[in-house]
């Protein structure tokens, strides 16, 4: 449409709402579709975490909070900082918002200027490109394969640095592939960074707890980085609190205070009671959310497993998340029942159209050649869809 902003006209939809929307609309024409294309726990919120939200209601939070969150939250997230990631973030380095996706978003605006340069170790989370493109910035993809168990080396980093270079924006545990980036591995990275001081990092610590590996390394911890990086967590996936839209960033003063003043022109401060109910989600030891932790861990072997029987999937052990990210390049070329399979697109709708089972192309995520599958869903629901895919290759 000519009369909207080039703005709106340029940005991509977010392709895993996009699939979402598409799996109701079937699912409304009678479809029994399996939706596995969404990034969200399909547990409950734990009971302890509702009740904080119901004793805020009834003690009446209701008005504005501080544009940058509640004070008394805001020491929680730096206690969890300390206890969790071992890094010292004081009250006037964090800002809550609503959800992570706001954090990330404020981060764009108040760094990047027209030009600017932001390096993502491709696949990586699909909205990071819109985002650094909203603000004027160039996404800069650096390509990685299964061969490297989709992490970015240090000579691709230093390869990808330009005098245009401002950021470096990725996620570990990743979505969309599960990869965990270990100290030394982040080390590496560290030390092309140590090059070039005007460099920040944007560390997207989302899925920190649900990680089968143990032991989650944030960057920020690592000699040299602290001053340059900003630490981006939230509660969505660990605490299953999507809908409730709590998202922070841990990041050094001057960065803070700048998100701070973008968002107290945008939305203010974030949801009441959600950011209440946070506290006691912050306070809980990790024990209390380990069932679900363990759950996820059950199902990606059952899921590695399964897939690993279907000819064609090429497939990584991601040790963390909740997503498996196949390279099914193997079909390129071929026709199925009829529909020629081109490329990733083609084959996350030749799936859903065919085994009635929604995944995401990998094309979204900056990889071409694999496609997406959320394992947040039930065994049996795990079970059925896959059985269903292999049915129909
Ligand atoms: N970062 C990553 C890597 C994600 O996968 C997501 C959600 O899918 C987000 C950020 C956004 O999370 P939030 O719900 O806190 O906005």
């Amino acid at each position: 449409n000519n009369h909207l902003s080039d703005r709106i006209n340029n940005m991509a939809t977010s392709a895993t709402l996009a699939m979402a929307a598409k799996a109701r609309e079937l699912r409304g024409q009678g479809k029994d579709i399996i939706g596995l294309s969404l990034g969200e726990p399909d547990f409950n919120i734990p009971d302890f975490i509702k009740d904080a939200a119901k004793k805020a209601i009834d003690e009446n939070y209701s008005s504005y909070s501080p544009v940058d969150g509640y004070a008394d939250l805001k020491q929680a997230i730096s206690n969890k900082f300390k206890r969790d990631n071992n890094l010292e973030y004081g009250l006037n380095q964090i800002v809550v918002s609503t959800g992570a996706k706001q954090s990330l978003a404020n981060i764009a605006m108040i760094m990047l200027n027209k030009g600017d340069e932001v390096i993502l170790p491709a696949p990586y989370w699909v909205s990071y490109s819109d985002i650094v493109k909203l603000a004027e910035g160039v996404p800069v993809e650096v390509s990685t394969s299964i061969d490297t168990d989709f992490k970015m080396t240090p000579e691709q980093l230093e390869a990808a640095i330009t005098p245009k270079t401002k950021m470096m924006w990725f996620s570990s545990p990743c979505n969309p592939s599960g990869s965990v980036y270990s100290e030394e591995e982040l080390k590496g990275l560290a030390e092309v960074l140590k090059k070039h001081p005007n460099i920040y990092v944007v560390s997207d610590e989302i899925y920190e707890h649900i990680n089968f590996r143990g032991g989650h390394v944030s960057i920020a911890g690592i000699e040299g980085m602290y001053d340059r990086t900003i630490t981006v967590n939230g509660v969505s996936k660990a605490f299953a609190m999507t809908g409730w839209r709590i998202g922070y960033i841990g990041a050094p003063e001057w960065i803070a205070k700048a998100c701070t003043k973008f968002q107290g022109q945008n939305t203010s401060g974030a949801n009441a009671i959600a950011q209440r109910a946070t506290i006691t989600a912050l306070e809980a030891p990790v024990s209390k959310i380990q069932f679900m932790i363990d759950e996820f861990h059950k199902r990606r072997d059952l899921v590695l497993g399964l897939l690993g029987e279907i000819e064609g999937f090429n497939l990584n052990v991601p040790e963390g998340a909740f997503y498996v990210f196949p390279d099914i390049s193997s079909f390129f070329g071929k026709t199925l029942n009829g529909t020629k399979i081109n490329d990733a697109s083609d084959f996350a709708l030749y799936l859903l159209e065919n085994a009635n089972v929604a995944t995401v192309t990998g094309a979204a995520f900056g990889n071409p050649n694999c496609i997406r599958i959320s394992y947040a869903a039930s065994e049996d629901e795990l079970k059925e869809a896959i059985s269903r895919i292999k049915a129909v290759l």
